[in-house]
């Protein structure tokens, strides 16, 4: 069955994640871990990571339908050392906090040369954040996500992405996040059944359906082949409806986390319940 779900807002304490999850009807959700535009914050008391477990429980949400999403602050393949140790302790600090709320993968982006360093060294670095992080955590798997390839953005060629992946020590505990308004603005055509068909299988070639761990579900206000990152609502940008129905009817999509980063909290909820009647045979 399908996982559907929003990017909600953690706001007032990790604990209100699951609650506002429940309130517009989700199955699954992202959250940031905390404040996504500081480095530094509070850690979790007992009682954060007491009630967020138990709320879960509640609310059935179980761990492998939990995406959280990393700061924007956070470079893993900076091309200076200041700037690339502050954003490994600060990866180090949320994958550790997804650790304690007993989480099991991590979704994060995978980073960018600043045009101050060659991609290949630049993805050689991330490999090497990674394998830092994984020794130091256990239980949580680094979830990289693609990108639309803006800027000096890395992590937008699924060549860039099985790069990294080869780099990294416990392929165990590394996977990959596909959002599909960054895939379409990246220059891979997936709104109708063959382009989608065949972006999948070079996927499946490329980096292996086995490390496949979340979608993020999003239309794009942007083109193909852009490498502008700007994500719509469902349905008002240029994506279309097939690649929505073609993903809530493909069983290889069943059992993950199916994110919503759509623009418009306000309709997150008719989003999740359009998206589930597209189903043909629901679960
Ligand atoms: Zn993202
Ligand atoms: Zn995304």
């Amino acid at each position: 069955m399908k996982y559907v779900g929003a990017h909600i807002s953690a706001s007032g304490g990790v604990e209100n994640a699951p609650v506002n999850a429940q309130k517009i009807g989700a199955k699954a959700f992202a959250f940031f871990t905390k404040n996504q535009r500081q480095w530094v914050a509070a850690p979790y008391n007992e009682k954060n990571i007491e009630l967020f477990k138990a709320r879960c429980e509640e609310f059935g949400f179980s761990a492998d339908h939990i995406l959280p999403h990393d700061s924007y602050l956070i470079n893993l393949g900076h091309p200076q050392q200041d700037g690339l140790e502050k954003s490994r302790a600060a990866f180090f600090d949320e994958m550790k906090r997804c650790e304690q709320l007993g989480i099991n993968r991590f979704n994060f982006h995978p980073g960018s040369h600043l045009n101050q360093m060659p991609v290949d060294a630049c993805l050689d670095r991330i490999a090497e954040s990674i394998n830092m992080a994984l020794e130091r955590t256990s239980g949580v798997t680094a979830v990289i996500e693609n990108t639309a390839g803006q800027g000096t953005n890395l992590g937008h060629t699924f060549e860039q992405i099985a790069h990294i992946i080869d780099k990294v020590d416990d392929k165990s505990r590394v996977g990959v996040c596909i959002d599909t308004a960054h895939t379409l603005a990246a220059g891979y055509e997936i709104r109708n059944k063959a382009a989608f068909e065949d972006t999948w299988a070079q996927f499946d070639r490329i980096i292996g359906r086995s490390y496949l761990k979340g979608i993020h579900l999003n239309d794009s206000k942007k083109e193909l082949g852009t490498r502008v990152d700007r994500h719509d609502s469902i349905g008002k940008g240029v994506m279309g409806m097939d690649v929505f129905s073609l993903i809530m009817n493909d069983s290889r999509f069943d059992d993950l986390p199916i994110i919503l980063e759509t623009p418009d909290e306000s309709i997150w909820d008719e989003e999740i319940k359009l998206l589930y009647s597209l189903e043909k045979n629901p679960a």
